[in-house]
């Protein structure tokens, strides 16, 4: 059955997928949604017999629909291949009688390589299916991960440029590092002077520039997002649930149907709303356990029905969960609803006038599954200290901040014992410093590759490629901006 896509904001006619994919965002302003969320058409264990590219097709068909088999597989092919360093894609470690899913084996080593090593190539498919002769423009706010894997995923794609903001001053010098010394003309990476919130509002208002859109149409331009709202970045997300499930049944360590409890490191709700779809979609999963850090506004939230984003905002050592509006909560919103984009826009009116917004009763019944957390920072260190102390093994800060909400959930009482998937979305290699500092002080002298390289020594595992490259690369990018000058920016950088 045919996969639709409206708008959270308001009835404008659905579109297909492919312009949901090239629109990034609707025009009223809105995340696109898909007009019903499709069942899984393989058994649990037919999925148990597949790897990650086939599991990866079973899922992304269901919402692509109109994408040809062709077109999909061949995605699907150009993303999840050498750029991975396990043909696994996604393996599971076990710990302590959890399983981490490992999504960090990409191109810049954390998670959202799993969306954005296939996102240039669904927009591209995407452009050519709707006769696009305009060149795509990806213009992206940044945290610090999205980033560099926008980047790696887009340099050097024909038809594409891509210009990237990240906070001058909240991302860690690593971060900062692997984007300045981005190669490809088609790329552009400029540190502003705010927060990531700054950078996010002010890439949302250039989207919603109709001038400056009109201006670069008659150049030959137009904008994309690969930010984690575009629905491109959503679908493939999905897949990595299904995959470690049906993981899990291969392996033996489940039964059939056995439900599963998943833990998600939280920033945007991207990868945590994409563990719901996969459960709407038949996947047997019980508890969805959103862990935050210290910028807790959604424990708040699901604590007490209240989304507040009137509050300090704090900077951690989980840098890419330093976010104080959820964007892809939106679309957990406009569900809970019963898909009311009308309801849905008065409370994000709300959250734009008063900064906050409180949903209903009926509303809150929807969010029965989730649980919420919070670790702080010296909860998220002493994680790191005790599981390498009990067992070895080696997890960066935001995994840390899940694995922290996972011991929490146990404790609570309301955990059912399930088995749990920790979602592990960084490796230690990229926050090596909050790492070994965890571990022990006496690293805190130490320079930023000689902890590589102790890390590497602690934790038994080789330093990955994504570090080797950039000890010694050169830096390509200088620019800074403030926040209001970003669209001249992108104009010099354009015409
Ligand atoms: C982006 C990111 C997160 C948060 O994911 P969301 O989809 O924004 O909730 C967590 N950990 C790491 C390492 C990330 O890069």
């Amino acid at each position: 059955m045919e996969v639709l896509y409206n708008s959270t904001r308001s009835g404008i006619a659905p579109v297909k997928a492919s312009e949901a994919i090239l629109k990034g965002l609707s025009e009223d302003g809105g995340l696109f949604v898909p007009d019903h969320i499709p069942a899984l058409d393989r058994s649990l264990r037919e999925l148990a017999g597949m790897d990650y590219r086939q599991v990866a097709y079973e899922v992304m068909k269901l919402y692509l629909t109109d994408f040809t088999e062709e077109e999909l597989k061949t995605c699907i092919d150009r993303a999840y291949d050498d750029k991975f360093d396990t043909g696994e894609i996604a393996p599971l470690r076990e710990a302590e009688g959890a399983y981490y899913l490992e999504l960090f084996h990409g191109s810049t080593i954390a998670f959202k390589d799993m969306a954005l090593s296939i996102l240039p190539h669904l927009m591209i498919t995407s452009a050519r299916k709707n006769q696009i002769r305009n060149q795509i423009v990806i213009l992206t706010a940044t945290s610090g991960d999205t980033g560099k894997a926008a980047l790696a995923g887009f340099a050097g794609v024909e038809g594409t440029k891509i210009i990237v903001f990240y906070p001058k001053n909240g991302v860690s010098p690593i971060q900062e590092k692997q984007m300045v010394t981005q190669k490809g003309d088609n790329t552009l990476v400029v540190g502003i002077h705010g927060n990531f919130d700054d950078a996010q509002t002010g890439v949302k208002k250039i989207f919603s520039d109709r001038e400056l859109a009109a201006e670069l149409d008659a150049k030959g331009f137009q904008f994309s997002s690969a930010n984690s709202i575009n629905i491109g970045r959503l679908v493939p997300q999905v897949c990595y649930y299904v995959y470690a499930y049906a993981k899990l049944l291969a392996k033996g360590k489940i039964a059939e149907g056995e439900a599963i409890d998943v833990v998600v490191p939280t920033g945007n709700f991207g990868n945590i709303l994409a563990a719901y779809y996969a459960k709407n979609m038949g996947l047997p999963i019980g508890s969805l356990i959103c862990a935050s850090n210290e910028n807790k506004v959604l424990y708040d939230f699901f604590r007490t029905g209240t989304y507040d984003r009137n509050r300090e905002f704090v900077l951690t050592s989980s840098p890419s969960m330093d976010i104080l509006i959820s964007s892809n909560l939106e679309r957990l919103i406009y569900h809970i609803a019963g898909d009311d984009a009308d309801k849905n826009r008065e409370l994000m009116a709300a959250l734009n006038g008063q900064g906050k917004y409180e949903i209903t009763a009926e509303m809150r019944e929807g969010l029965k599954g989730f649980y919420g957390y919070y670790a702080s920072e010296e909860e998220t260190a002493a994680e790191i200290r005790r599981l390498y102390e009990s067992c070895g093994y080696v997890i960066d800060t935001h995994t840390a901040v899940a694995s922290a909400a996972l011991q929490k959930h146990r404790k609570s009482g309301v955990s059912e014992g399930r088995k749990t998937v920790v979602v592990s979305t960084a490796s230690p290699f990229k926050f090596s410093r909050s790492v070994m500092n965890a571990i022990d002080e006496k690293y805190d002298s130490m320079g930023d590759f000689e902890l590589v390289d102790r890390l590497s020594g602690l934790a038994k595992v080789k330093v990955p490629d994504a570090i080797e490259e950039i000890r010694t690369a050169p830096v390509v990018h200088d620019r800074q901006c403030r926040v209001e000058d970003m669209k001249e920016v992108v104009r010099g950088f354009l015409m």
